[in-house]
């Protein structure tokens, strides 16, 4: 038997999606990238903004075809849309077998041992099969839910409150993801830099992960501008793998609109953070989320988010056009027409694009350490995605010479060992030897 996975949404979800995929190989399945060769199929949700819920919604539909075609197939959704709208899912799709919400996809693993009816006394059935996960960058979740009410987020709703993984659970995750072949491990939570377990604060755990043996990378994702602390943040500047770059949002520029988003901190305040990262990691990579037409948000409040992009100079950014959730407080105040959102989303990303694009062209001519993920795919310490030409093995870390930043994909080349003093920029200076 075989299983398919289609993931909606963030990071969060396809960390979640590989956890379901290993709970599904340790009860005999294997994983196919063909859904016609698909027993199992799994559509994990994302109810973030309602067009992904949408995108989400209009695939199970099709699956109804899909089951039909052969006998014994099931449907498997998970996910936050499928924590949110759970009752609606069973009535408008029911030839859906199986509805698992996010905030229960630490069970999952016990569902699925019902959904594929195998007797735990049947002698095929072979618990200890080892994942086949052979990825050379992998997701470890260390935190689930989110203890913050931004008043447009529905991610508290379907995730629920924090829960913090123990240090000793995730440093054996991080062991299996490394016997597996990982080499860059990132740590996942909604506000993962709130992590706190015992006496264990998230500075601590990054210092243990950067510490397994096999472990040459690691990357956390998303943090909170409120735990950047200077201890997480000398903590990133000492250790060597620690790659200097970091995804923080933002979501405005506008104190207004902060406020309005209940986002405890100013424009202000994460700006002065930025300078502070960048002061101890010089040539690190800042990217950030930002919402545009929250409601109320005037031209002057647009016009503060647009100059803060200009003075922060983001490396990229993601832009995103105000999406209301139902349940959320922001749901109650009265919304923007769509064409001022789409207006206001297509100039933001005329300035983000405008910046990403003069600082990827000044790579040309730089020399990277990058770490081969598949397929002639690799990534600089500061999380730009390289195509390589050449011959290389995933897991491998190389030196390359970045040849072309047209597109947001660069492209490099391999360096033969003449590498002089000019190869070596700044940015990478935190190199970890190879032992
Ligand atoms: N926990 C992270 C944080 O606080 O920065 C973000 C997690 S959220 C899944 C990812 C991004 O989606 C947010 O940073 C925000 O920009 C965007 N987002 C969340 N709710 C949204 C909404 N209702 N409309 C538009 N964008 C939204
Ligand atoms: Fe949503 Fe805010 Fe929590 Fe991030 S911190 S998941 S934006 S409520």
């Amino acid at each position: 038997m075989k299983f398919y996975v289609r993931t909606y949404g963030c990071q969060m979800n396809v960390a979640d999606s590989n956890e379901m995929g290993r709970h599904l190989k340790a009860n005999g399945l294997a994983e196919t990238q063909d859904p016609d060769e698909a027993s199992v199929m799994l559509v994990n949700t994302c109810t973030v903004r309602q067009h992904a819920e949408d995108r989400a919604f209009s695939e199970i539909g099709r699956l109804k075809r899909w089951k039909a075609k052969l006998p014994g197939r099931k449907v498997v959704v998970t996910g936050c849309a499928a924590e949110r709208t759970k009752e609606y899912l069973e009535d408008r799709f029911p030839f859906v077998d199986l509805v698992v919400g996010a905030k229960s996809i630490e069970d999952f693993g016990q569902l699925a041992q019902r959904l594929i009816d195998r007797r735990e006394t049947d002698e095929e059935l072979d618990y200890a099969i080892p994942s086949t996960d052979d990825k050379v960058a992998e997701f470890v979740t260390i935190m689930r839910g989110c203890n913050y009410s931004c008043t447009y987020c529905i991610v508290p709703y379907v995730r629920g409150r924090e829960i913090y993984h123990s240090m000793d659970q995730i440093l054996g995750d991080v062991c299996d993801r490394v016997r597996e072949g990982a080499r860059e491990i990132t740590l996942l939570g909604q506000t993962v830099n709130s992590y706190r377990h015992g006496q264990y604060r998230f500075a601590d755990l990054l210092q243990a992960v950067a510490a397994v043996d096999g472990v040459e990378r690691v990357r956390f994702i998303s943090p909170h501008p409120y735990y950047m602390t200077d201890r997480v943040i000398e903590t990133m500047a000492s250790e060597p793998r620690i790659c200097e770059s970091l995804h923080l949002p933002v979501q405005s520029g506008s104190n207004t609109m902060l406020k309005a988003m209940a986002r405890n901190y100013t424009r202000e305040q994460y700006v002065k953070l930025a300078g502070k990262m960048r002061e101890a990691m010089p040539g690190m990579t800042l990217s950030t989320d930002i919402i545009v037409g929250f409601p109320g948000e005037t031209e002057e409040d647009f016009q503060q988010t647009l100059s803060m992009i200009e003075e922060l100079q983001f490396d990229w950014a993601f832009i995103f056009k105000y999406s209301t959730r139902q349940g959320t407080p922001a749901a109650n105040l009265e919304c923007f027409p769509q064409a001022l959102i789409e207006a206001r989303h297509q100039r933001c990303l005329e300035v983000v694009d405008r910046i990403a694009f003069e600082k990827r062209s000044k790579l040309v001519g730089t020399c990277h350490d990058v770490l081969i993920e598949e397929n002639n795919f690799a990534r600089t310490r500061s999380n730009y995605k390289v195509h390589i030409h050449g011959d290389v093995a995933p897991g491998e870390e190389i030196r390359v010479r970045i040849t072309n930043a047209q597109r947001a994909t660069l492209e490099g080349e391999i360096q033969n060992g003449d590498i002089t003093s000019e190869n070596f920029p700044h940015q990478d200076h935190r190199r970890v030897p190879r032992a």
